[in-house]
């Protein structure tokens, strides 16, 4: 998850990076409030999530005589169709020279890999391919506590020592926060030392709880339930229901609805397992979906009885036909059960999802 700048540059100054001084704002109204206590020399700078902000429209320089009508102008922005919503008034900033650094996890080599070139400001990617030799690069094992002096060096090469303890700095952000990425572009050199002007944050999804981050993601009132239930769950359009057991078979269920030409309206996997009360729940669940006209329920009895999901389905009790394919532990038990009932158990996947999308078209 990306960390918006002025959260970013927050979480900098913790780690001791000096940042601008700033105030965040909601509205222009807002920042009538705070205009005494900032410089008469303002950059604004629109809190989205795009790349290229600046020169997308979303930096604008002010003055303080003119900040609440700059402000004005950059809220009714729309930068790269994203609306401007929150903006981070800071103090301008005397620039003498921008640079780049960056530190990422690196996949293929399993390290931490540390970017810094002189040549801040503009895209790295540009920089890279225009002039590779400017990109300075140093690889570590993601045991090390900090960023040895002899690579720091290395990584200046002739820039001004003083940018040193830096690396170190947002190092240290990047392992306290479980970043994939952390980076400054550009970190500047002023008259009155280095300042983050700029600050992007990725953290690794899988540690947002560790974190204490919440995402307020726009869950529909399904996929809540689902959430709350433990099931992995995706909305489709539709009009299959599908249940399965592991991400493996459920997809490729899915794939086979796709191509015997049916449309399925979810992903649901109910994890290694299910009894009873789970899978009537995710039946339930996917039957509760108004586009629904029949449901595929694809299970594999490892840890799973058979017995368990027959049971399950039956308590369900849903409108739509349930097309049952079940294998595996306890399967003649689970079987014996959905035929007193009358549900239809073909014998392959592919004939219960052919008896699906025959249903449905
Ligand atoms: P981005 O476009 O989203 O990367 O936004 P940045 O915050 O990196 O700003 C883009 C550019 O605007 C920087 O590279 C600087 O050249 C310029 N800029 C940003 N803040 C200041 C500042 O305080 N003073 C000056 N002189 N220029 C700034
Ligand atoms: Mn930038």
């Amino acid at each position: 998850m990306k960390i918006l700048e002025h959260e970013a540059k927050k979480v900098l100054e913790e780690s001791g990076i000096t940042i601008p001084q700033s105030v965040l704002i909601r509205s222009p109204d807002e920042l009538a409030t705070h205009l005494g206590s900032l410089p008469d020399k303002l950059v604004l700078k629109a809190q989205v999530d795009v790349g290229g902000r600046g020169k997308a429209g979303g930096i604008l320089m002010a003055e303080k005589a003119n900040a609440m009508v700059t402000a004005k102008d950059l809220f009714s922005r729309e930068i790269k169709n994203i609306p401007v919503k929150e903006v981070l008034v800071e103090e301008r900033l005397d620039i003498v020279h921008e640079y780049y650094l960056s530190i990422a996890v690196d996949r293929s080599t399993k390290h931490v890999l540390i970017l810094f070139a002189d040549a801040g400001g503009v895209e790295i990617e540009k920089v890279a391919k225009e002039n590779p030799d400017a990109v300075r690069r140093a690889s570590l094992p993601l045991i090390m506590h900090d960023v040895p002096q002899f690579m720091v060096r290395d990584l200046l090469g002739i820039a001004p020592k003083e940018l040193g303890p830096v690396i170190n700095q947002l190092y240290h952000v990047f392992q306290k926060k479980d970043a994939l990425l952390a980076e400054i572009n550009p970190l500047v050199t002023t008259p009155k030392g280095v300042v983050a002007a700029d600050a992007k944050l990725i953290v690794d999804d899988n540690a947002l709880k560790r974190q204490g981050i919440t995402v307020n993601r726009d869950l529909s009132e399904r996929e809540r339930e689902a959430e709350r239930f433990g099931f992995s769950y995706v909305e489709l359009d539709g009009t299959i229901g599908v249940i399965g057991n592991g991400a493996g078979l459920t997809m490729s269920t899915l794939d086979l609805i796709e191509y015997y030409g049916g449309r399925a309206a979810n992903f649901l996997d109910v994890g290694g397992g299910a009894e009873q009360e789970r899978v009537m729940n995710a039946v339930r669940l996917v039957a509760s979906v108004p586009s629904v006209k029949a449901i595929v329920v694809n299970l594999l009895g490892g840890i799973t009885r058979c017995d368990e999901v027959a049971k399950g389905i039956i308590s369900a009790g849903v409108t739509q036909p349930v097309i049952v394919r079940l294998a595996g532990t306890n399967e003649a038990e689970g079987r014996g059960l959905l035929a007193e009932k009358g549900y239809q158990m073909p014998d392959t996947m592919e004939q219960v999802v052919k008896a699906a999308v025959e249903m449905t078209r």
